[in-house]
C-alpha cells in the first residue's frame, strides 16, 4: 500500500483553506485551488453522519451529527472536524467506515476507486442516505 504524506493543516492557512470549501457546497469534489498547494481540482471533503437530529419546527430537514474530512490529494493536506452534517450534503462516496481514522486514508482510496472508472461522478441522491446507524 503506498504510503501518503498527510500533514496537518498550518493554524496560518486555516482561514484561507476554510474560505475555499465553504464556496463550494456541492459535493465531496470541492472546486476550487488549495491554499496550500495551489493546484486545481484536488480538493475533497467527506462527511460521517452521526447521530440524525430532526430539525426544528417540522421541517423534513435533518441535521446530523459527525464527522467532517477536508483533505488535498496534491500535498496530503488534512483537517478533521467534528461537525454538524448541512442538509445539502448526499453523500457519495464509497467508504468502509471501519477503516475510517482521523487521517483520510480511507476516504482517498474511496475517491481513486471512483476516479479510476469515471471522468465525473455525481453525488448519489440523498434520500435515505441519513437514515443510516
Ligand atoms: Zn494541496
Amino acid at each position: 500500500m503506498r504510503a501518503r504524506a498527510w500533514q496537518g493543516l498550518a493554524v496560518e492557512k486555516l482561514r484561507q483553506w476554510q474560505e475555499v470549501f465553504s464556496a463550494s457546497r456541492e459535493s465531496w469534489r470541492v472546486r476550487g485551488g488549495c491554499p496550500i498547494c495551489l493546484h486545481e481540482d484536488c480538493l475533497y471533503r467527506h462527511y460521517q453522519v452521526g447521530v440524525v437530529v430532526e430539525g426544528a419546527s417540522g421541517r423534513t430537514r435533518r441535521l446530523a451529527r459527525g464527522g467532517l474530512w477536508e483533505w488535498c490529494s496534491g500535498c496530503w493536506t488534512f483537517v478533521h472536524y467534528a461537525a454538524m452534517v448541512p442538509s445539502w450534503w448526499g453523500g457519495g462516496l464509497e467508504v468502509d467506515e471501519a477503516r475510517l481514522t482521523a487521517v483520510p486514508d480511507a476516504l482517498q482510496d474511496a475517491v481513486d476507486a471512483l476516479s479510476g472508472g469515471m471522468e465525473s461522478v455525481e453525488p448519489k441522491e440523498r434520500d435515505g442516505s441519513l437514515e443510516r446507524g
